[in-house]
This record gives C-alpha cells, sequence and structure tokens, in this order.
C-alpha cells in the first residue's frame, strides 16, 4: 500500500508555521511498511484543494489529510473532499449533540458556527475527537480510502494511531523489516561513495541516509507480499555487508543517539568522565546530561571561556596561553589534564576553538577546534577545521570530543 499525504491550511504555506503532521504520518506508516509517495501542502482554497485531493486520489491506495476541519470559513477540507470524491455532504444532528457536550464540559456554550463541524461525507465513518472538537473523517472508496484528520497534532496524533490500527494496518498486503546503522565522523558523500555499490545492488531494499552534523543514520527496510522472512532475509544480508564496510565508522545499530551509546559504554566499564569547555559552553556537558542516568559516568564540567577562568579553574599556565594561545593544542591539553586532576575523573576532555564567525587570525581560521582527551591510557589531542556556522562548528565540536572518548573505550572493546 501507498500513500500520499495532503497538509491543508494557508499558514502552512508562509514562513512560520511548519508542517509537522506529515513527519509523524510519514514514521507511523513507515512502522507498518507503507510508504508515502508525496506528500503537498495546500492553502484554503477550494480550488487547489478540491484539484489535490481528486489527483491524489486518482494515484495511490490511501490518501491522509490534515487541517481544514475546523468551524470557520477557511475550513473547506470536508466540502473539497466531497467535491472531489463526487459525493454529497450529509448534516447529523448527534455530531451537533456531541460538539456541544465538548463545550459544556469546558463551560462554554457552542457557538452557532461549530454546527459546520456536523456535515459528513456521504458514505464516511466519523472518528470521534477526545481532544477537541472536529471530529474526523474515514472514508472508503473502491481504489482509494481517504483519511480527513484535525489539523491540531495534539487532536491528529491520537485519531490517526486509532485508524492506523484498526483500520489501515490491516489493510497493508506487504510484510516489512527494517534495520537501522548509526554511523559517525563520516561525511554524507564518502558513507554513500562507499555504501552505494552494496545497496544500489539490493533494489527491493528500501535503502535511506539521514545525516544530522557529525552523524549519518542509515535505515534500511525490506518488504516482501510473501512473507516476513522474505522481507528480513536480503534486509539482514545487506546489513551485514554494510557494518563490515563502515565498521571503523560504526558505533551502534538501532536508534540511539551518540551520546547516549558513550554513556551505555561508559557505564559498562566504570569509566567517569568531566569535561573543560570553551567555545561550545557547556554544550558536550549538556549532551551527556540529557542521557537519563549519566550521573553514574558524569561528574561535572567546567565552561571557562575566558583566560582568565582557563588559568584559574582549570590550571592552564601563563606561558601556554601567551605562547601558543587558548585555541591551540597546547591549552587544549592543560585543560583536559586540569579537569582531570581537578574532578578525579578516569577521563578528561576539553574543547577550545573559534566558532565564529569573527574571532579567526592567520594560521587560525574560524571553524579550528582543539580537543583533547587525558586518561591515564590515552592521552591524545586532535583539531580539526570545521566548514559550517557557529551552530555547526559547536555541534562538530561535541560529536567529535564524544567521538574522542568512544576510541578510548574501544582500546579494550
Ligand atoms: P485547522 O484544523 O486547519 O483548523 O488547524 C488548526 C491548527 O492546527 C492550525 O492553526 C495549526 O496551528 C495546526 N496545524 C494544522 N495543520 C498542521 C500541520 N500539518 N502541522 C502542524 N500543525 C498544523
Ligand atoms: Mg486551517
Amino acid at each position: 500500500m501507498r500513500a500520499i499525504f495532503i497538509a491543508v491550511g494557508s499558514e502552512l504555506l508562509d514562513r512560520d508555521k511548519m508542517d509537522t503532521n506529515s513527519l509523524y504520518v510519514a514514521g507511523k506508516l513507515h512502522e507498518k511498511g507503507i510508504l508515502m509517495d508525496m506528500k503537498m501542502v495546500v492553502g484554503d482554497s477550494m480550488e487547489e484543494l478540491t484539484w489535490a485531493i481528486k489527483n491524489a486520489c486518482k494515484r495511490t491506495q490511501l490518501v491522509v489529510i490534515t487541517g481544514g476541519l475546523g468551524p470557520t470559513e477557511d475550513d473547506l477540507t470536508r466540502e473539497a473532499t466531497a467535491n472531489a470524491l463526487r459525493k454529497e455532504l450529509i448534516f447529523h444532528e448527534e455530531i451537533v449533540d456531541k460538539i456541544r457536550l465538548v463545550f459544556k464540559k469546558r463551560g462554554y456554550e457552542m457557538p452557532e458556527i461549530n454546527t459546520r463541524q456536523a456535515f459528513v461525507i456521504e458514505g464516511a465513518e466519523v472518528l470521534p475527537n477526545y481532544v477537541g472538537s472536529a471530529p474526523g473523517q474515514y472514508i472508503d472508496i473502491d481504489s482509494c480510502k481517504v483519511l480527513l484528520l484535525p489539523g491540531p497534532p495534539r487532536e491528529m496524533r491520537p485519531m490517526f494511531d486509532k485508524t492506523l490500527e484498526e483500520k489501515i494496518a490491516p489493510l497493508s498486503n506487504y510484510f516489512h523489516y527494517t534495520r537501522s546503522l548509526q554511523l559517525v565522523e563520516i561525511s554524507e558523500s564518502l558513507a554513500d561513495e562507499m555504501m552505494a555499490e552494496l545497496y544500489t545492488k539490493c533494489k527491493s531494499i528500501r535503502t535511506t541516509i539521514l545525516a544530522s552534523p557529525g552523524i549519518i543514520s542509515v535505515h534500511l527496510m525490506g518488504r516482501s507480499r510473501k512473507s516476513l522472512e522474505e522481507a528480513q532475509e536480503p534486509t539482514d544480508q545487506l546489513a551485514e555487508q554494510i557494518k563490515e564496510r563502515m565498521k571503523d565508522y560504526l558505533f551502534a545499530e538501532g536508534d540511539i543517539s551518540f551520546e547516549a551509546y558513550i554513556v551505555e559504554e561508559l557505564k559498562r566499564r566504570g569509566v567517569t568522565v568531566s569535561v573543560a569547555e570553551s567555545c561550545t559552553g557547556g554544550g558536550l556537558g549538556s549532551r551527556i546530561t540529557s542521557i537519563p542516568g549519566s550521573s553514574e559516568v558524569f561528574l561535572g564540567g567546567v565552561v571557562a571561556y575566558s583566560d582568565q577562568l582557563k588559568k584559574k579553574l582549570l590550571g592552564v599556565r601563563e606561558e601556554t596561553l601567551e605562547k601558543y594561545g587558548a585555541v591551540s593544542s597546547e591549552t587544549a591539553r592543560e585543560m583536559a589534564d586540569g579537569i582531570r586532576r581537578m574532578t578525579g575523573s578516569d577521563i578528561g576532555v576539553s574543547i577550545t576553538g573559534i566558532a565564529g564567525p569573527g574571532g579567526g587570525a592567520l594560521g587560525k581560521p574560524v571553524g579550528l577546534v582543539h580537543m583533547h582527551i587525558s586518561s591515564e591510557k590515552l592521552n591524545k589531542g586532535r583539531y580539526t577545521i570545521f566548514l559550517g556556522d557557529r551552530d555547526y562548528v559547536r555541534i562538530r565540536s561535541q560529536i567529535f570530543s564524544l567521538n574522542l572518548i568512544r576510541e578510548y573505550v574501544m582500546q579494550d572493546a
């Protein structure tokens, strides 16, 4: 089964409001092996909306539409769907009673305008809304199922989940099986170059590569009309081939974040860590402490932005700062050694760099970041020049320094 998603609302075409419903719906459909081929954002216009719905229904087996079910003049989804499917709209008195009750529970009289929400497309099933006033509708025409859902995400989600489980998933005529692999510190283009030869051979497996700064997630989905085994076997085979080829970059399987993986590995080994940060302003510590249970391994950190604090709190020497500067391998090393000494942790990690956009100098360009890991068995510094804006440089520095911790834990893997 394949699907098209339509987000309705002129506000979604402006610069301030993003359609997030499609992301939720795509994720849930994907879990059931239903692929979304297309999504559209359509303003509150009868003509455009009717056109979009009519054409979507011609092309696919499932059309999910969110928004435009409210009570006001610009809520046109009911009428546009009726037009597109050449069906009547029928008034249901009992829906008015239900909406009136929703208002009454909140201590209000129902405005007369809400009676518009009681029009139901001929033959449609009404989907109750337990959170708001707009009911949804499910229309089963021979070749296509059409689902109308309210726009507000908190109303749309429970209604979609229930309809997916009860009505749509049982129609999915595919078995599906997914694997996902997480890679770190490899560029998207290099990852693709290394993997393309493997996955282009397996046309039946849908491969998606999702890149975020420093991290690449590879999702594989096998599908079969016959059996789960037929979906699983080639997917597992491809996953194993990719794992072998990408082993230097692979850190985990499944949907686990890099920081969660690092915290898990540190816990397993009973290794404690502390951090000394400059240009990331506490971002590394924040990332580590976002993981529940990180207190078992994370002792704390110091944000030493000024030279003064680097000296005072971390014991970086005056001569080091004078001779090499704050952004240097020497300073990074003294910061990491300093925080380890101060906290008594097994590992000290430091970051010092130029996040930009200003502050670059000859020999020290914007994006230059020195990082260091200090521990008994591994004491090493790395530097790199990240090409990107301030946010990007700061995020990459955090991932890169977490990767130094990964190198540490892999040494005794
Ligand atoms: P509506 O059902 O068209 O009256 O939409 C009500 C509200 O839901 C809108 O003002 C938006 O804030 C929100 N909304 C509608 N569609 C979406 C969407 N696709 N993604 C996220 N929010 C939405
Ligand atoms: Mg709207």
